[in-house]
């Protein structure tokens, strides 16, 4: 029997995927560019293999799966998803609908939709979240492109989906770009929460002087509580684990230098493109970048001191609750980035759906996201903090971000990301800002002009050039 779908690019993700597929009980067809990877798919995939047809050729592909077909490419985003594009469609039906499953940029996704509707044949890019394991047992899916070619492929995408209480963690997100453009912003988010867990680290090791195995005893205590979460929880596992080679703990043996593959920064160039602030993803973002400059902070620290001191004063609930606020502070800035991002481009993308999506399966999964998908229900045009619930968390919590903030800043350890939120929980709770210096020498040496707070006239200053 024919395939009922099929899948090109056997890598980490496309062969765990592929599984997860088949298990579902769908039948698919696979091919990978290096064929012996197939053929090795295949004979390891046990009783799995029934429902897979291995091909070697994209034509064998093709017409192993029924029509009208649907075939996900799981390739390097970039060039490579381009080049299987235009491998592809002359070998595929008018009906025949190719889902990019990869990162892409979400403009890459635009283009290609753009290009494929000028041909008149269905595109897809749809975003998938949760590593080796998420793509194996249940990730979290951002669908987005023509809503009737999503609803062709939904079941088998809710199928494979993560669930949260039962409910498939796969959704379609909108048109053209939209499904990319919401995993982006949850990349994003994944790296701010992502730094400001290690900022929290750094402090318990620096300035409390904690051992790896105590700090992941307060990962897993925090793990209990209000900021149980997969990041956490996997903060807690790698602070317990140790190198089998040396005997110490695993985190003390790695270097201190984060990669990236682009997509936190995606996030914040975009934020910058559409006016709306990012400051937590944009600290965590050129964090990142500071951390790869090993060399020069080793100068620095010999040249400007004994890097982060002792810090008094701080308990652990001082951490837990800084992280806390950091955290809504960071998810209210993600949430107002996806709606500026939907109301510039007409998306229309339902932000309580994108906050459901991501209750499970993916790297940012928390209890958290389950109430702000019920605040974002209640009122998806309101900013976050000013849920009720998040509110009341806000009130209880920013005191403690204030006093993590300033111990660090006093003992010399860099959180930019804590410190980014807590500089945007302030301005947005400042009536009366300073931005009217700005205008005033914009004024001054540009002729900008300026309103006034009486709503009169005067729109120029008496400037003494
Ligand atoms: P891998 O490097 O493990 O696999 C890449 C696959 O693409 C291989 O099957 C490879 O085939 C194939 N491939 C590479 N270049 C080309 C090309 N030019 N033409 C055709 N096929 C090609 O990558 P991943 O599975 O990790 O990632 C795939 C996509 O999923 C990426 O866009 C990635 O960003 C995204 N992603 C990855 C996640 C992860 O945790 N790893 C999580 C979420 C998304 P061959 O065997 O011939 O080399």
């Amino acid at each position: 029997t024919q395939a009922e779908i099929g899948l090109i690019g056997l890598g980490t993700m496309g062969a765990a995927l592929a599984l997860n597929i088949a298990e579902k009980g769908h039948r698919i067809a696979v091919w990978n560019r290096t064929g012996s990877v197939t053929t090795e798919f295949h004979a390891t995939a046990g009783a799995l293999a029934a429902n897979v047809v291995p091909t070697q050729t994209l034509a064998e592909l093709v017409q192993a799966i029924r029509e009208p077909r649907a075939i996900i490419l799981m390739v390097p985003a970039g060039q490579a998803v381009d080049d299987q594009i235009a491998a592809l469609r002359p070998l595929m039906g008018k009906d025949d609908l190719i889902i990019d499953a990869g990162n892409a940029n979400f403009h890459d996704t635009q283009r290609r939709s753009a290009e494929a509707e000028a041909a008149g044949v269905p595109f897809v890019g749809m975003g998938v979240s949760g590593g080796e394991e998420g793509a194996r047992h249940g990730p979290a899916i951002m669908g987005g492109g023509p809503k009737a070619a999503w609803d062709r492929v939904a079941p088998v995408m809710e199928a494979i989906s993560a669930k949260y209480q039962g409910i498939p963690c796969a959704t379609w997100m909108g048109p053209a770009g939209a499904g990319h453009f919401v995993k982006t912003v949850h990349n994003g988010i994944e790296y701010a929460d992502m730094q400001m867990i290690a900022e929290v680290y750094g402090i318990m090791r620096d300035g409390l002087g904690l051992d790896a195995q105590a700090i992941a005893g307060v990962f897993e205590s925090w793990n209990q509580g209000p900021l149980r979460s997969y990041l956490v929880e996997i903060s807690g596992k790698v602070a317990r684990a140790v190198d089998p080679d040396s005997g110490a703990a695993m985190l003390d043996v790695i270097l201190d230098s984060a990669g990236q593959k682009g997509t936190g920064r995606w996030t914040a160039i975009e934020a910058q493109h559409l006016g709306t602030p990012v400051p937590v993803i944009e600290a965590a973002v050129g964090a990142r970048n500071v951390s790869s400059r090993l060399a020069e902070r080793k100068a620095g620290e010999a040249r400007f001191g004994a890097g982060p001191q002792k810090v008094d004063g701080l308990t652990q609930t001082d951490l837990e609750q800084a992280l806390m606020a950091g955290k809504i502070l960071c998810y209210a800035q993600g949430f107002t980035m996806l709606a500026a991002a939907s109301e510039t481009f007409g998306w229309g993308v339902p932000l309580p759906e994108a906050a459901k999506v991501w209750r499970e399966g993916c790297i940012i999964r928390s209890d958290m996201l389950g109430d702000m998908a019920e605040a974002l229900t209640q009122d998806d045009k309101r900013n976050l903090i000013f849920a009720p619930a998040f509110a009341a968390h806000l009130e209880k919590t920013h005191n403690a971000l204030r006093r993590v903030v300033a111990a660090a800043a006093l003992g010399g350890h860099a959180a930019p990301a804590l410190s980014a939120g807590l500089a945007w929980f302030d301005a947005m709770r400042t009536a009366r800002g300073t931005a009217n210096m700005i205008q005033a020498q914009r004024d001054f040496f540009g002729a900008h002009g300026f309103e006034r707070v009486d709503g009169g006239a005067g729109k120029h200053g008496p400037w003494a050039m």
